[in-house]
């Protein structure tokens, strides 16, 4: 247990919370235990709720252009101490510094373009929809809205949201992950200063219980969860019982698909950045590569192993690597790498190749770190355990297939639909896939074809359970109610 337990963030104020238990929240590259996160009581929750609540009628009056102020601010706070906080974000995920900056400029893009929202949330108007008759729509803001946030991107997934809510006139509450808490700690810090009224903005800290109170308050109008897909269905269903509107983002397993014409070198640097990266925890990360014909699959085997065994493996805030384009950091937990390990052996007996091994790896000078190594499967055939599931670790699958067609419709036949990529020359196949493929986001010779703020992000199928993706325009039609006018006066 550490000395300090994180505190919640409700009607501007930081609150040291009642609560059920703590959870420690451990560097995973060290084992060293940096704080602890409270589980807040249901009546902790119910205080954010009031508190948000209360805030909603001034706030949703604010003039539009009054509400993206303080975001204003926000960005150039950021932007000002971002590297303190990539080094918090790195101390308690474990991904790379490059990632984790990345990561902060992803966050303060979305700040950027929820500071567009007098733009963005503008109505319509038809004049003389009908003789002497005008048709208006309002986009209205709707009340209180939280999020449940993932371990994997402590500050970037929460911002898909939380500047848009705010922005439009809603209040929020945040729980981030009992994993990852002090980073939007941290980001809490930087939001105090900008001059949101109190409970314009909160946080709540805890685990599945802090969201099953979320979950039950008929005064919270809407959620948006991203995490695995199992939760993502949990939250739908209780989120239609209770009337509320909702966006439930899930699991992925994202394939690369390489053509004969493929650029070789560009790919396999490309596919070791998409499926090391983030040490395999991202929901972009790819973890199956498909070669189409029997060439491109020797060539990919012999060049993607002799990449992989070359990529380095360290506590990424070790000076020596911390410059390096990859390093593949720890995985969150020893729960996690214990069943990523299983997730290998069960692909040996289910009789796929392995042909790199990372099981027991360890770091020297990192000896309590969660370390998987990178490791590559060949022989793989659809519907293998190692295929069909979610690893989300450095762990990939090599198959071979004949055709274009055949490696769309082994990604369409897949549960999940989130991302998928191809990597060609060749426009018509390009053309073809991005048209054929049934996954949210596609990449063309693009390993993470994660969608800049300006553009809507979420994948298909069972990577996710609404209609309504994340960031950029589309999620205005979440955080907004449209009102319909139609209206005339009598000379
Ligand atoms: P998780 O589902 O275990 O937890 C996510 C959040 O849900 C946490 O805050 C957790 O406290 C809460 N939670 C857990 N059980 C719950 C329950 N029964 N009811 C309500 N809330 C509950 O996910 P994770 O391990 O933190 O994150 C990794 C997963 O997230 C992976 O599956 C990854 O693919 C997915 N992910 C998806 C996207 C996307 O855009 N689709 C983005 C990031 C991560």
């Amino acid at each position: 247990m550490s000395q300090r337990i994180v505190k919640n963030y409700v009607n501007g104020r930081w609150i040291s919370p009642k609560h059920n238990g703590t959870l420690p929240v451990t560097n995973p590259s060290t084992g060293e235990i940096l704080a602890d996160t409270p589980i807040s009581t249901k009546e902790e929750v119910q205080r954010a709720i009031e508190s948000a609540n209360q805030a909603f009628p001034l706030w949703s009056r604010t003039p539009a252009p009054n509400r993206v102020e303080p975001l204003f601010k926000l960005a150039a706070l950021l932007k000002e101490n971002e590297e303190k906080i990539t080094r918090v974000l790195v101390a308690e995920m474990g991904k790379s510094l490059p990632d984790a900056r990345a990561e902060i400029k992803r966050t303060v893009q979305n700040v950027e373009v929820a500071c567009g929202i007098p733009n963005l949330q503008m109505g319509e108007k038809l004049l003389n929809s009908a003789p002497n008759v005008d048709g208006e729509v309002l986009r209205l803001p709707i009340g209180v809205f939280a999020m449940i946030a993932p371990f994997n991107f402590p500050a970037m997934v929460p911002f898909w949201f939380l500047p848009y809510a705010i922005a439009t006139g809603n209040t929020f509450i945040l729980k981030p992950s009992e994993r990852v808490p002090l980073t939007m700690e941290i980001i809490t810090q930087y939001i105090d200063q900008i001059g949101l009224p109190p409970g314009v903005f909160n946080v709540v800290n805890g685990d599945r219980t802090v969201s099953e109170t979320l979950l039950d308050s008929p005064q919270i109008q809407g959620i948006s969860f991203v995490g695995s897909s199992n939760v993502a269905k949990i939250v739908a269903k209780k989120c239609v019982e209770t009337g509320k509107r909702f966006q439930a983002l899930g699991s992925a397993k994202n394939h690369l698909v390489v053509m004969p014409d493929a650029k070789m070198d560009h790919v396999i640097r490309n596919m070791i950045t998409s499926c090391y990266g983030c040490a395999g925890q991202r929901c972009m990360a790819s973890s199956v590569i498909v070669c189409v014909g029997d060439v491109t699959y020797q060539s990919v085997i012999e060049k993607y192993v002799s990449a992989s065994k070359n990529a380095i493996v360290a506590d990424p805030l070790d000076p020596k690597v911390a410059n390096e384009p990859i390093v593949i950091g720890p995985v969150i937990s020893a729960e996690a790498k214990e069943r990523i390990e299983q997730m290998i052996e069960e692909g040996i007996n289910e009789g796929a190749k392995l042909v790199i091994d990372g099981r027991g790896y360890e770091v020297a000078g990192s000896e309590n770190g969660n370390f998987v190594g990178p490791t590559v499967f060949i022989d793989v055939k659809p519907g293998m355990k190692i295929h069909s599931d979610e690893i989300f670790g450095p762990v990939v699958v090599i198959m071979k297939v004949d055709s274009l067609d055949e490696a769309i419709t082994i990604i369409n036949q897949h549960q999940y639909g989130n991302g998928a990529s191809i990597y060609t020359q060749d426009g018509f196949a390009a053309r073809k896939f991005k048209l054929e493929t049934k996954a949210g986001m596609i990449g063309i010779n693009i390993g993470i074809p994660a969608p800049v703020a300006y553009l809507p992000f979420g994948g298909m199928r069972g990577s996710i359970f609404s209609d309504i993706k994340a960031q950029g325009k589309s999620i205005i039609r979440f955080y907004t109610e449209e009102k319909i006018i139609t209206e005339r006066f009598w000379d």
